[in-house]
């Protein structure tokens, strides 16, 4: 669905939405950007402000939606313990309810970093809680020991950690997918994309290691990534090979031809006139997103942006609040969404993201992290969204974790991955691995 049609069908129902209320005011305000009072009130503005207001209404009552189905469940199921295990640089999480379930999660690499958060502002608040009211305590840990004070990757990636074995849990009792605890299956396979980087390398040597990594999966689309981004050095001064952009967009589109789908990712490099400037050759050349064309939390700076092209912007990976995921989506300031469900506090909530951006036309591609068993939280999470963009990041199949699968060979085969259908993640870590984790304590 296009901007012009999303705006025609969000002003057939503006009107019944919005009531005019104080509130609804506020969110008109802060969701046009504008102080009150600083400009005319002239009817235009009072119009522009009323449709960004009740684009907002409308997003806030997408939130209020349940995502767990609980009516799986009869009966409560009281956390008992929620431990975190450690063997190595490895990090599992182990939930237990008081009837005898259990459910483990793989926690992603920084949880070597936040394990202190895991274990004092997250896992006294799930203990004693009905595991069926999942949706309210992802909301209320926020809240819970001033926790929003620690909001992003700190918080998010402990909570993920906690709320993938809580529904792994959930999903060996009641016999469902991860998936079906928490959506309907529209997306039994996941086409994936090979993600790559080595923006610091010369072109050449990215040209080759590029065709590689394409060449070891039977994939039809590659992000790329684009700009000098050294995030992999402590030189200030450092530069990155400039001038290379502009050789290796139109260049990939040569050595990989029309058929392929090209992706665009510029981590934030960018200020809005270079971010235009990229943007226009990543159009010329076919290129069918740009993710992350500047920083972030500029919000202002990527509507600039997305409304000087017409390739649609993606951002996301690095936002920790459904708030700035509204802004930008009641603004058109993106085309598709990008949580990543470890860094962004788990399934659930990345959910939540996707259906406001099916609110109104746009798409979700979450972010997936490297390592530990991200593909698989991410397949599950994919399999869900009605919404969904065309290819799913992946980054290989390469894990420590020793697992077994009786219901997906886990192979991109003609550039998809089944999602396994078995009950919780649908895998069995091997029980020998896990015995070898010991409880961390403070
Ligand atoms: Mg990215």
């Amino acid at each position: 669905m296009n901007k012009k049609t999303i705006r025609r069908e969000f002003l057939s129902s503006a009107g019944a939405m919005f009531a005019g209320g104080s509130a609804l005011t506020t969110a008109a305000v802060a969701a046009s950007g504008q102080t009150p009072g600083t400009r005319g009130a002239g009817r235009a503005d009072h119009g522009r402000l009323q449709e960004a207001g009740a684009r907002q209404a409308k997003l806030v009552e997408v939130l209020r939606q349940p995502v767990l189905k609980k009516e799986l469940f009869r009966s409560p199921v009281i956390i008992q313990s929620v431990e975190l295990l450690r063997w190595q640089n490895s990090y599992l999480c182990r939930v237990r309810s008081a009837d005898g379930g259990e459910g483990i999660s793989v926690a992603h690499s920084g949880m070597d970093r936040l394990y202190p958060i895991f274990l004092q502002n997250l896992q006294p608040f799930f203990l004693g809680k009905d595991a069926r009211e999942l949706d309210l305590i992802l909301d209320k840990v926020y809240v819970y020991d001033f926790n929003f004070r620690y909001n992003g990757i700190s918080l998010g990636l402990p909570l993920a950690t906690i709320e993938f074995a809580i529904l792994d849990l959930l999903g060996r009792m009641a016999g469902r997918s991860l998936g079906k605890l928490i959506g309907e299956i529209h997306n039994p396979e996941v086409a994936v994309y090979v993600a790559t980087e080595w923006r610091e390398r010369p072109l050449e040597e990215t040209v080759e290691r590029i065709k590689k990594a394409v060449g070891e999966y039977d994939a039809k689309a590659l992000k790329i990534k684009v700009g000098y981004l050294m995030f992999m050095t402590t030189d200030m001064h450092a530069k990155g090979p400039v001038g290379k952009t502009e050789r290796l967009i139109p260049l990939l589109r040569e050595i990989f031809g029309s058929d392929m789908a090209l992706y665009a990712d510029a981590n934030g490099y960018y200020d809005v006139n270079e971010a235009i400037r990229v943007g226009k050759l990543l159009e010329e050349n076919k290129y069918a997103y740009f993710e992350e064309p500047v920083m972030y939390d500029d919000f202002e700076a990527i509507k600039q942006v997305a409304d000087a092209l017409t390739l649609p912007i993606a951002n996301g990976e690095q936002d920790h609040s459904y708030v700035n995921f509204r802004w930008l989506i009641a603004n058109d300031g993106i085309e598709i969404v990008q949580p990543d469900s470890y860094y962004f506090g788990g399934l659930i909530r990345s959910v939540k993201v996707g259906r406001m951006a099916a609110a109104f036309g746009k798409s979700i591609v979450p972010h997936m992290s490297g390592g530990g068993l991200g593909f698989l939280y991410n397949s599950h999470l994919v399999s869900v969204l009605p919404n969904a963009g065309a290819h799913h990041e992946f980054k290989g199949l390469q894990t420590d974790v020793p697992f077994e699968c009786k219901t997906s060979p886990l192979k991109v085969v003609g550039g998809k991955i089944k999602v396994p259908t078995g009950p919780g993640l649908g895998v069995d870590i091997d029980p020998e691995y896990i015995r070898k984790h010991r409880p961390v304590t403070a």
